[in-house]
């Protein structure tokens, strides 16, 4: 498909081909298990093999270390909202949220029914920036301090790893950038993200926590939301996404034969400037309103014919766009515009088709 068609869109998302051709051979018999994996029993041996070799190459991929474990858990990034808080609040009673757009904004409302929040930024009429570190307000007593890597609507996303007063667990939603960038897990208390982007198919959530955090739920969390019952038991308390797990256990396998999380960096950053340099070197027919140091390289969002976007003319983009073979490049609902998502599976090549047709656009659409 990749050659005629790029799929930007925002989640799901593009899974790499070559998975989803292995997937269609495989789908009606696994192996040797005359079944297929979304008939296996969660507690055969065959699925166990497909869980512990995605718990291998999670491990390896991220370099994790013994003291985190990794937890497979369903309700999206929307049930992460909630389980931590109902996980993590009963320390201190009060947590810290850095907002920055809508996700992290969805999260901070959802931990409010569970605790005190304090928000540790300055209130923003616009998700454009990440506020210098002299303005923020963190609390050394906090139960943990939440953000969120990379913000999917706004295309805001942290470059570094946010400092915090010591012994604060640091908590992130990495949903649109997880696999994206190498990162260091030991600066984290908890990781999570939906697969539905950058790591697979909806349906199934990755958590990576560290021990020590497990252990004193809130007594309302609901079993399901439970990570210290959920690593008890393996991630099979009860019934898993199997098939989901099968998916993201095969997507990460492809991320290490690519070369890994540098690998996949050294491609993100080099699809992103091909649609930043050309928004800026529009001359104001594309325009992207994030700062510089925090535009994401996940969600690269424009307007087009203007700061405020025509939307006859954005309409015209995405249409034309998509008579070419490039989908889905229509903008969340919420700020309108244009965004293409760039995730893992995205290529080069695909992302310089985009970029040709940008330039096309720019010069037979300037009025
Ligand atoms: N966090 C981020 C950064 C997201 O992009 C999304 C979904 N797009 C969510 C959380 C919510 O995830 P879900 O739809 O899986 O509940």
């Amino acid at each position: 498909m990749e050659g005629k068609i790029t799929y930007f869109s925002p989640g799901p998302a593009k899974i790499p081909d070559e998975v989803l051709l292995h997937l269609q051979k495989e789908l009606v018999c696994h192996k040797n298990s005359h079944v297929s994996v979304m008939e296996l029993s969660h507690r055969s041996k065959d699925f166990t093999d497909i869980l512990d070799g995605l718990e291998r190459v999670v491990r390896e991929l991220l370099n994790v270390p013994a003291n985190y474990k990794i937890l497979l858990m369903q309700g999206g990034g929307t049930g992460q909202f909630a389980a931590v808080p109902l996980n993590l609040m009963s320390r201190k009673g009060k947590a810290d949220y850095i907002v920055t757009g809508s996700w992290s904004s969805k999260a901070t409302k959802e931990a409010s029914k569970y605790g005190t929040v304090n928000l540790v930024l300055p209130k923003m009429d616009r998700f454009t920036h990440i506020p210098d570190k002299s303005v923020w307000k963190l609390d050394p007593e906090a139960s943990y301090v939440y953000y969120c890597a990379n913000e999917t609507v706004e295309g805001v996303e942290f470059q570094d790893i946010p400092e915090v007063p010591e012994g604060v667990p640091l908590v992130c939603d990495m949903s649109s950038n997880y696999f994206s960038r190498p990162f260091d897990v030991t600066k984290f208390g908890l990781i999570y993200g939906g697969a539905q982007k950058n790591i697979g198919s909806s349906g199934v959530t990755l958590v990576i926590i560290r021990e020590d955090l497990l252990g004193s739920p809130l007594p309302v969390c609901p079993t399901i939301l439970d990570y210290t019952i959920t690593a008890k038991n393996g991630s099979l308390y009860n019934t898993p996404p199997t098939y989901a797990i099968h998916v993201m256990g095969e997507v990460l396998k492809w991320v290490k034969k690519e070369g890994g999380l540098e690998e996949m960096e050294k491609r993100s950053i080099k699809k992103s400037n091909l649609i930043y340099s050309i928004i800026d070197e529009s001359d104001g027919f594309y325009s992207n309103p994030v700062e510089s140091k925090s535009r994401s390289r996940m969600n690269v969002v424009f307007r087009v014919g203007g700061a405020k976007g025509k939307e006859d003319l954005e309409k015209k983009f995405v249409d034309s766009a998509a008579a070419e073979g490039l989908l889905s490049l229509k903008g969340h609902r919420s700020v309108g515009g244009i965004r293409a998502s760039l995730y893992n599976a995205i290529t080069v090549e695909g992302v310089t088709r985009l970029r040709s047709f940008m330039e096309r656009f720019c010069k037979e659409n300037r009025a």
